[in-house]
């Protein structure tokens, strides 16, 4: 049986500001008072290294890298220039992402390897539509892009799966405890089946309108490590209290 530490990460999106940054005091703060848990902050590219500087040892991360180390790919930043900047995660694979620029199992798996090869944590997003769910074909969904997302076997380094289920997102609908703990299982086991006994240690975050009053709930359910938390990350008043619940579970 494997022990995971809890991870709580914010992911701002195309929000914030460098007054913004000074919402990073209390979540440090708040880190600091939950030494059992990990947590961390993805804020947009150029707030990065403003964040590292006041960020009190939190952990701060970028929303997105590019598979490949340099060249012609303008617009995009690679897995070294994040670390540069001080950044020690990285998302790939929002659903936003997948859905507006276009990314497919196979960019995300570039970006995932590419991001574990800086010594960065991965952290990958796996999620079923609205439409999939209701076909029942959520697992099948989700099981078909761990299959095509994840990075390879040789090299998992710190690799996180976060479950979003994309009808969660941003709409204030919350997975049930049931079908959350279903998802997780069909991770946990498609993880230890890819990646042996260390599959065992994965985290497995769950995001989609993770809020202060059902995140108890949620962290109480086996295989959920934590969460990916959107919307309530942009304020401490909002996301310290994730954070405190996940000290507690
Ligand atoms: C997300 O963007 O990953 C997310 C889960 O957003 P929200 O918490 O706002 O639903």
């Amino acid at each position: 049986m494997h022990v995971r530490r809890k991870l709580v990460v914010g992911n701002w999106k195309m929000n914030g500001s460098l007054a913004a940054l000074a919402e990073l005091t209390a979540i440090a703060a708040a880190a600091r008072r939950a030494p059992g848990v990990d947590v961390a902050i993805c804020p947009p590219f150029t707030l990065i290294a403003a964040a590292v500087a006041r960020s009190g040892g939190l952990a701060i991360g970028g929303q997105d890298c590019h598979w490949a180390a340099s060249g012609a790919h303008t617009g995009s930043i690679s897995a070294a220039m994040l670390k540069e900047t001080g950044a020690r995660l990285v998302i790939a694979g929002h659903s936003e992402r997948r859905a507006e620029q276009g990314e497919d199992d196979s960019t995300v798996r570039g970006k995932a390897e590419a991001a574990l090869a800086q010594g960065l944590q991965a952290i990958v997003c796996v999620g079923e539509s609205e439409a999939e769910r209701r076909a029942g074909k959520a697992v099948e969904r989700v099981g078909a892009q761990l299959a095509g997302s994840l990075p390879d076997p040789g090299g998992s380094g710190d690799l996180v799966v976060a479950y979003e289920p994309i009808w969660a997102i941003g709409t204030g609908n919350v997975a049930t405890a049931a079908d959350v703990a279903e998802i997780h299982a069909v991770i946990r086991a498609a993880l230890v089946d890819r990646f042996g006994d260390s599959g065992g240690r994965i985290r497995i975050l769950y995001g989609g309108s993770v809020k202060a009053d059902n995140a108890a709930e949620l962290f109480a359910c086996r295989d959920v490590d934590g969460a990916l938390v959107g919307g309530a990350s942009l304020t401490a008043a909002q996301f310290v209290p994730i954070v405190e619940a996940a000290a507690k579970s």
